[in-house]
């Protein structure tokens, strides 16, 4: 679905009126293209811990064109903040105040990252509170960039170095195209797990990958962007639907199962469809998903069931096939798909956000559980994204979600993918049982 007001604010007259009246202005952000560098113009590593001199050698060996120090008037592609040894919130004026003299230099759709650890580990009262300013700074400078500039951060746990690899896949996510629409936000690292792939372009190479509810929307475009991405993939959905799937299934070579995934046997049908099609399963996507709009007031049983069991009960009932399968030991990935509904609420939506509230406990205490095995399961939360969903919404309260965000518009269908693909990919080994939204950083709610 098209963003008429932004197309009509982007040049002539529209923008002039838009700049004068103060009102939003988005621009098109800048995605993934195969064979397009990860980032446009020099990267500035800022920060004096051994860690900052560890990454910027790194980023080097990629061949990006590092600074330690800002050129006057140069432009910059990122800003990457380094602030891994902060010890007391007295440590974050210097390395912070460098950056917002650059921030006038960093170039439309840039990029601020900030690498720093968790205040779960740290070690006293004044580390914890230096780490935890880390979250308020970088959500609130994401809310000043303009220009489809993004901030987010990467928060690594215990004493991990900024080299792990879940640091850089992480890092080369935040400064590509694919993290577009991801904006605030932060990615926690937990283990020193996981490897960058041979083929940047092809991080999937010989993986299978089922998805769920792929016949359209979001589900057809995380079939798409893992095909890209090099994964055979298995589609999900409906009998009803069984048109779409197989067209989807054929466009990207994958094969079709028409399944109702409340069905008790739903996880074992998917695993022996992978793996007597492609001969293993390395990769779940639980992306189907229903809405039943109503007041509590209003609410009836078989709408609260109905979502329930749709978005949460058959997705914990395949997770338990999946686990006590022998096909799924090999570092395998899940990745579900929640809501920012089941973080901040939305009016009319109490059975939806308690399923996608579901999602998210139930990603976090069934990570634990695949450890053993090298195994992760991770959500994404998406938040205003250009569907057949949200193009049912009222005009008015449509353009209101659309543009209630630091990015000043809807996300693509291809946005949550490539934040799936990522947490589906080797690169991310060392990140499990955590949340990422894909909301352009929502302003509204939690
Ligand atoms: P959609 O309605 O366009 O597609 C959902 C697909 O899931 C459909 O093809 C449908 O047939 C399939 N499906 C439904 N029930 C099924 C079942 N029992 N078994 C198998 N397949 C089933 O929705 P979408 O907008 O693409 O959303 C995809 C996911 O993203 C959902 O989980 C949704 O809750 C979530 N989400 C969407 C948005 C948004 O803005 N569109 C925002 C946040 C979260």
């Amino acid at each position: 679905m098209t963003d008429k007001y932004a197309k009509i604010v982007s040049k002539g007259l529209g923008k002039d009126v838009a700049k004068r009246l103060g009102l939003p202005q988005p621009v098109e952000l800048r995605r993934h293209q195969p064979g397009a560098p990860l980032i446009d113009g020099p990267v500035l590593v800022n920060g004096d811990s051994r860690g900052a001199d560890d990454l910027a050698t790194t980023l080097l060996g990629w061949g990006l064109d590092v600074r330690r120090h800002a050129l006057p008037k140069e432009k910059l592609g990122a800003i990457i903040v380094v602030l891994d040894a902060v010890q007391h919130p007295e440590d974050l004026g210097k390395p912070v105040l460098t950056i917002g003299a650059s921030l006038r230099d960093l170039a439309p759709n840039g990029r601020v990252i900030t690498l720093s650890r968790t205040a779960g580990s740290a070690s006293g009262p004044a580390s914890a509170a230096a780490r935890q300013g880390v979250d308020g700074l970088l959500r609130s400078l994401a809310k000043e960039l303009r220009a489809g500039a993004t901030a987010n951060g990467l928060l690594l746990d215990a004493d991990l170095a900024t080299t792990s690899p879940s640091a850089l896949g992480a890092l080369r996510f935040f400064l590509s195209g694919r993290s577009a629409y991801v904006d605030g936000q932060f990615l926690t690292i937990s283990s020193s797990s996981g490897s960058l792939p041979f083929d940047a372009e092809k991080p999937l190479a010989g993986k299978v990958a089922v998805v769920t509810g792929a016949a359209r929307g979001i589900g057809a475009a995380i079939a798409r962007t893992l095909h890209r991405d090099g994964a055979k993939v298995v589609l999900v959905d409906v009998p009803a639907a069984g048109d779409h799937l197989a067209a989807v299934a054929n466009e990207v070579r994958g094969t079709a199962l028409q399944l109702d995934i409340t069905r008790d046997d739903a996880g074992h049908r998917i695993i022996d469809h992978a793996v007597e099609r492609h001969g293993r399963l390395d990769v779940v996507v639980h992306n189907a998903g229903i809405t039943r709009d109503r007041l509590l007031a209003n609410m009836d049983e078989r709408r609260w069931q109905s979502v329930i069991a749709v978005n949460i009960a058959a997705q914990l009932r395949i997770n338990e096939a999946l686990l006590a399968s022998e096909h799924f030991k090999e570092r395998p990935r899940i990745v579900s798909v929640a809501s920012t509904s089941g973080i901040a609420g939305n009016r009319g939506q109490t059975n939806y956000a308690a399923s996608k509230g579901g999602v998210i406990g139930m990603v976090r205490l069934t990570a634990p559980l695949m450890e053993s095995f090298g195994g992760t399961i991770n959500a994404v939360a998406p938040g205003f994204i250009e569907t057949e969903m949200t193009a049912r919404m009222p005009f008015v309260i449509r353009e209101a979600a659309r543009r209630a965000n630091s990015l000043r518009q809807g996300g693509q269908p291809r946005d949550v993918a490539e934040a799936i693909a990522f947490l589906a990919s080797d690169a991310a080994g060392g990140i499990s049982g955590e949340v990422l939204r894909v909301c352009g950083q929502q302003l509204v709610g939690a």
